[in-house]
């Protein structure tokens, strides 16, 4: 019997979350996550999908990555899924940036994991995780194909009218500034599954596709080739985030440096980390806001409509980069759930051909859907995003004989 298993990894600073699909018919045979890798609390939950059992849950200290590796690889066994198995094809690794050197999936080789070293100045907190997680599966099964599939690679067509800031030639390229754009795997799938709703071609159909998850960001994808995206050389550009403040005046840094006397890492993390909608009402998760804005609190109104103010323009400037627009999908955690987000995103755009459903939006589920009038120009769609399936899809293409 030929492998067609895959394994998924995305490994993060302290946590491995992983998934382990069966591409005959792209099932889950099985998910978990390892947290705070290297605290005396570390915990680990794995749930064995294959066999509908219960989530397992183990506490105590996994000292690292290889050690927290390690602990999936026995959960796995336990359901005869183990890493040594035949089946097993390849193991596919989320890396997050791939410059522009990576456009595709990739087989890993030792070039390839210089390459993802070197450009660890482009994303200094998430590619050394990565990495981690790459080195430690090969040691375990180094006669595996592992495959990295990055989350820059979708945006690498971009146009360089869209991916060159307006700054010094010569100081943007000394130091490789440029913007890359994240959530690629997402945009990449989404933009395909949106395609298919609409019973077309990707190559025959243009897409906005609104990423809305703790992390956000949209793109303009033309016939199924991304042209633009929100986030730039780093996730922190675009659209309004949970924690993030997406964008700003540049000299708003050079301001709080010079005349709040803050540090750059302290303003690093303010707009990382302390910006966004828990900058602006202390809340991140869009459920708690709304609980609060039918509470009647104008703080968390007032960051509901920074929000959506933020999502309309750029709903409106991919519109204007795209020229025609046949559909504009929602994903991830707000994008599928917060039926009010799509109401009020698209509210008042009816001259583009842009509107929902009420009754339609209103309706959840876990399937691609439209959620617009049956006679609007501009399809609006809810579709959910599958980043581990589209990461095993790629893998396997690559390896399968
Ligand atoms: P990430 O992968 O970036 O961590 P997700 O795509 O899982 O994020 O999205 C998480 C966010 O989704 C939460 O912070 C919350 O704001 C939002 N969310 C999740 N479920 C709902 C829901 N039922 N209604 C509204 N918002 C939701």
């Amino acid at each position: 019997m030929s492998a067609t298993r895959v394994l998924v990894l995305n490994s993060g600073s302290s946590s491995v979350k992983y998934q382990l699909l069966d591409m005959r018919d792209s099932s889950r045979l099985a998910a978990g996550l390892v947290e705070r890798i290297g605290e005396e609390t570390s915990r680990l939950r794995h749930t064995p999908l294959a066999s509908g059992g219960e989530t397992r849950e183990s506490l105590g200290p996994v000292a690292d990555h290889e050690a927290a590796l390690k602990a999936v690889a026995e959960e796995l066994s336990r359901d005869g899924l183990g890493l040594d198995s035949p089946e097993l094809a390849a193991i596919g690794h989320r890396v997050v940036h791939g410059g522009r050197t990576f456009t595709e999936p990739t087989v890993i080789d030792d070039t390839v994991l210089a390459e993802i070293e070197r450009l660890i100045p482009l994303a200094p907190l998430h590619n050394p995780a990565n990495l981690t997680g790459i080195r430690t599966a090969r040691a375990l099964r180094p006669d595996l194909p592992q495959v990295a599939v990055f989350d820059t690679a979708f945006h690498t067509t971009m146009p360089e009218s869209a991916a060159r800031y307006a700054i010094d030639v010569a100081t943007a390229d000394e130091h490789r500034i440029r913007r890359y754009g994240f959530h690629g795997t997402s945009h990449a799938y989404v933009s395909r599954a949106t395609a298919r709703l609409l019973g077309k071609a990707p190559e025959d159909v243009n897409v906005i596709v609104l990423h809305l998850g703790n992390g956000a960001s949209a793109s303009a994808v033309r016939g199924g080739t991304c042209v633009d995206t929100s986030m730039g050389l780093t996730p922190l550009e675009g659209l309004v985030m949970g924690t993030r403040s997406g964008d700003i005046d540049p000299a708003v840094i050079f301001h709080l440096a010079r005349v709040g006397g803050m540090s750059i890492d302290e303003i690093d993390t303010l707009l990382n980390k302390k910006s966004g909608l828990i900058g602006l009402c202390g809340d991140n998760d869009m459920r708690e806001i709304r609980r609060r804005i039918d509470a009647g609190d104008e703080e968390a109104k007032l960051a509901f409509d920074i929000y959506i103010h933020r999502l309309k323009k750029y709903i409106g400037a991919y519109y204007a980069v795209l020229g025609r627009v046949d559909a504009i999908a929602f994903t991830a955690g707000v994008g599928e759930n917060a039926s009010e987000v799509r109401e009020a995103a698209v509210a008042g755009l009816e001259t583009l051909g842009l509107a929902v459903d009420g009754a339609l939006n209103a309706v959840r589920g876990d399937e691609p859907r439209l959620v617009s009038p049956a006679d609007a120009r501009v399809k609006v769609a809810v579709v959910p995003t599958d980043e581990e399936l589209e990461i095993a899809t790629q893998a396997y293409a690559l390896v399968k004989k």
